[in-house]
């Protein structure tokens, strides 16, 4: 992306700010042929839910299909999620009624994506199940596997070999995000699925103090390590006294606070689950591994 972004030039940037002041600069601009901007940032979940995801490799077709997700104020994981099972029905035998085959996208092929992704303001049973997400889009195709929890799409990490992260999508109270605690930055074996609930529930109450405070998730790589430098700044900026575990108090309480909601919502245990295919259908690229945090691991971690 990088070496495409320099040699095209024009208003492409490999380095850029989302938010002014920033220091990291993590962002991207990336331009057209011609130099003028496709999408601003494409970013790494984008290119894995609407690039591998959909066997799409055109950094140009995940950059134009980035483009009308920003234009329509569409999440690309969640889009891409979709995208991605209604492809796996295109290629199922039997459809539901009312469904033409020829007007599902189709793997690796990028402009039946477009195409699907630009009906979705013309509101055609298309544009509808586009819209509508992975697990609405799903059921009414009749797809047996559909990547999510608490009705959101997963992100591109698979829950069978980063399991603390897996931990995170069943369990935290936003669904399968795993900005809501990731822990592949953890130096702990990943497929372990004993460490799996410790380390998602360490995650996950940072995150919630991070997100509180409104540091970036990048942040975390600088700060995660070093919570008192966070706490030193806020009792320097706001002159206030804080106890030394204050991020883990504040972190707790935004949980809290989300689960109750849930609750009321009604949500239940039976709503912290990965979806059973995960359990049962191996990832064999590397080593074979399923998800197997069990159950009741699941359900004990806000116990205490
Ligand atoms: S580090 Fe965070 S704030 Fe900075 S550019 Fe990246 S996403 Fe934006």
């Amino acid at each position: 992306m990088r070496e495409v972004i320099l040699k095209r030039g024009g208003e492409g940037k490999v380095t850029h700010a989302c938010m002014t002041g920033c220091v990291i600069q993590c962002s991207n601009a990336f331009a057209d042929e011609n130099g003028e901007l496709l999408a601003a940032p494409v970013e790494f979940e984008t290119i894995g839910l609407c690039g591998s995801n959909l066997e799409i490799a055109s950094l140009d077709g995940i950059a134009r299909i980035n483009r009308l997700c920003n234009d329509y104020g569409m999440d690309t994981i969640e889009t891409g999620a979709t995208l991605g099972v209604m492809m796996e029905a295109a290629e199922m035998e039997v459809l539901p009624d009312g469904i033409d085959r020829d007007d599902l996208p189709r793997f690796g092929d990028v402009e039946s994506a477009l195409k699907a992704l630009r009906q979705v303001p013309e509101g055609t049973t298309i544009g509808n199940l586009v819209g509508g997400g992975v697990v609405s889009a799903g059921k009414a195709l009749g797809v047996k596997h559909i990547p999510a929890v608490k009705g959101q799409a997963m992100s591109a990490y698979d829950p069978r070999v980063v399991k603390g992260t897996a931990v995170t999508y069943a369990t935290s109270p936003q669904g399968a995000d795993h900005t809501a605690g990731l822990t592949v930055f953890f130096p702990i074996d990943h497929r372990d699925p004993n460490l799996a609930v410790k380390f998602s529930r360490i995650a996950q109450i940072q995150r919630a103090a991070y997100d509180a405070l409104d540091l970036c998730a990048f942040n975390t790589s600088a700060t995660g390590q070093r919570p008192d430098v966070v706490l030193a700044m806020l009792r320097k900026v706001y002159n206030v006294e804080l106890p030394d575990n204050y991020l883990d108090i504040l972190g707790r309480k935004v949980i809290d606070l989300e689960l109750a909601f849930n609750r009321a919502a009604g949500l239940s245990a039976e709503d912290d689950r990965i979806p059973e295919y995960f359990k049962t259908n191996p990832l064999t690229e590397v080593v074979p591994t399923v998800f197997d945090v069990p159950d009741a691991e699941l359900d004990g971690i806000w116990a205490s």
